[in-house]
């Protein structure tokens, strides 16, 4: 099966520009390559003829919620998925279980496929409190039993620290998240993964994609990991 890999941009846009990173990628790459730029960009990436995906969404279905952004007007610029709890958003927003139940609501409605992010922090890490972490994470989904939900193991130590998690811990991970969720639901890594340590982390069968923060702004690295990511 081919893996699915996610450019997650931030608050970031590619040195050379939206344009010139588009013309760096085959049609077949661009159909694994999903962007999830910041906002602006998501009708620009989608008429460059790559599957979108935005990194936040409201709660909320419409109003009076100045800076927010519904899942109706993700929808109407072609974004098929959406980024729901990343680590940045649970440290700096505070979201948690209920809110991030909600926006994943949202999203089902109008059939944007949500990307849950879950990880522990280092020292869950440390103390082997990683799998009572990852399960309480996953208490959020308790409503959404066999609806479309891709799930990226994202451990908060790894996240653009430049350390990413072993391949065997990747691996008993992953494992253990497939026998809790069914060997169907899709599970993506992410963590500090380059084009060094990309072809390890594919290689796993319990991993069916990645999640890329840091390297995914540079086109030459991208292209290099969406080769290895083709069978
Ligand atoms: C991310 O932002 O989801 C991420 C995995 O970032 P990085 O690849 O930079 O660690």
């Amino acid at each position: 099966m081919e893996k699915l890999i996610i450019a997650n941009w931030k608050m970031n846009l590619p040195t050379g520009g939206v344009v010139t990173f588009a013309e760096q990628f085959s049609p077949a790459q661009k159909k694994i390559l999903v962007v999830a730029p910041p906002y602006p960009f998501l009708a620009q990436l989608k008429g460059l003829g790559f599957h979108t995906a935005a990194q936040d969404v409201s709660s909320h279905d419409k109003g009076a919620f100045t800076g927010e952004v519904s899942a109706e007007l993700l929808a109407q610029v072609g974004a098929h998925y959406c980024i729901v709890g990343h680590s940045e958003r649970r440290q700096q927003h505070h979201e948690e279980h209920e809110l991030l139940s909600q926006k994943i609501i949202q999203l089902l409605n109008r059939h944007i496929k949500p990307i849950f992010c879950i990880g522990e922090h280092g020292d869950d890490h440390e103390a082997k409190k990683t799998n009572q972490v990852l399960l309480a994470q996953l208490s959020a989904l308790d409503n959404f039993k066999g609806k479309e939900i891709i799930i990226a193991y994202e451990p908060v130590w790894a996240v653009g620290t430049g350390r990413h998690a072993t391949p065997d811990h990747i691996k008993t991970i992953h494992h253990y998240l497939k026998q809790r969720l069914g060997a169907d639901t899709p599970i993506l890594y992410g963590g500090s993964v380059n084009p060094q340590n990309a072809a390890s982390i594919l290689g796993l069968a319990e991993v069916d994609g990645l999640l890329i923060g840091g390297a995914s702004l540079k086109a030459d690295e991208m292209v290099k990991i969406l080769l290895m990511a083709r069978p």
